[in-house]
């Protein structure tokens, strides 16, 4: 293939771009950004669930609370009509009176500890409140933490995005002089030379794999026309002279 050597001089300017290119889109995908927001996401989430496992014991602690006092209260209207009872004289039967008092001396017993049960159940719900306040603070700061860490990264993306659009106009320019065959075999090359396709000769070295060519080789580079496109014997990759190559 033949192509004007200022047109193969280009192809290093259009490699030197589109390597830019790849740079950017690396960098891009490499943010330490990600890494960050996907531990903070993770965090977040786990501390979601912890959250609403907390607020379901806070619930059933506050049920068992409520089920206590109640147990109490039962126990205590029970006990405070039969002192009713007695006040009143309406009992009139010994036998009566002494199964009340009995009673009344077992239902004294039995609020005493279902208080003890009250108090023991409000220990547990002041410590399950105190458990929703932290981990819902920890919520709220973690989504702080991501939303910073995604403001970080969206910062950094427009930053990069701004110069690739710069970098993908001055390679439109640049690709448009390109003629099609010679483009064609470059972006060919490109894909299979882990991005590079064009490369500068230099100092006896092809600048695409590094190796240097020996005299003989390099002498043989040298009586070839200008136009004709040469090709690295090492890599394949499209091997250009310019004013520097000493040929
Ligand atoms: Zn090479």
């Amino acid at each position: 293939m033949n192509a004007a050597p200022a047109d193969q001089i280009r192809l290093l300017d259009l490699q030197a771009i589109d390597s830019r290119l790849d740079q950017l889109a690396h960098r891009r995908r490499t943010l330490p950004e990600h890494a960050e927001i996907d531990k903070a996401t993770a965090d977040h989430t786990a501390l979601k669930d912890l959250v609403v496992a907390a607020q379901a014991q806070l619930g059933d602690t506050t049920r068992e609370q409520a089920k206590a006092e109640a147990d109490v209260e039962q126990v205590r209207s029970r006990a405070a009509r039969n002192q009713q009872r007695m006040d009143s004289g309406a009992v009139t039967s010994p036998k009566d009176l002494e199964n009340l008092q009995h009673e009344n001396a077992s239902l004294a017993k039995r609020q005493g500890d279902l208080e003890d049960i009250v108090l023991e159940v409000m220990e547990r719900l002041e410590s399950a409140q105190t458990r929703v306040t932290e981990l819902t603070a920890r919520l709220e700061h973690s989504a702080v933490v991501v939303a910073e860490a995604e403001g970080r990264r969206d910062a950094k993306f427009a930053e990069i995005d701004t110069e690739a659009d710069k970098v993908r106009r001055d390679r439109e320019a640049v690709a448009n002089v390109i003629p099609a065959d010679l483009m064609k075999v470059y972006l060919r090359l490109r894909e299979q030379q882990g991005g590079t396709g064009a490369a500068r000769l230099y100092q006896r070295r092809c600048e695409g794999c590094r190796t240097e060519f020996s005299i003989t080789e390099f002498n043989a580079i040298k009586a070839e026309p200008a136009d004709k496109v040469l090709r690295c014997e090492n890599c394949g990759r499209i091997l250009v002279r310019t004013g520097e190559s000493g040929v």
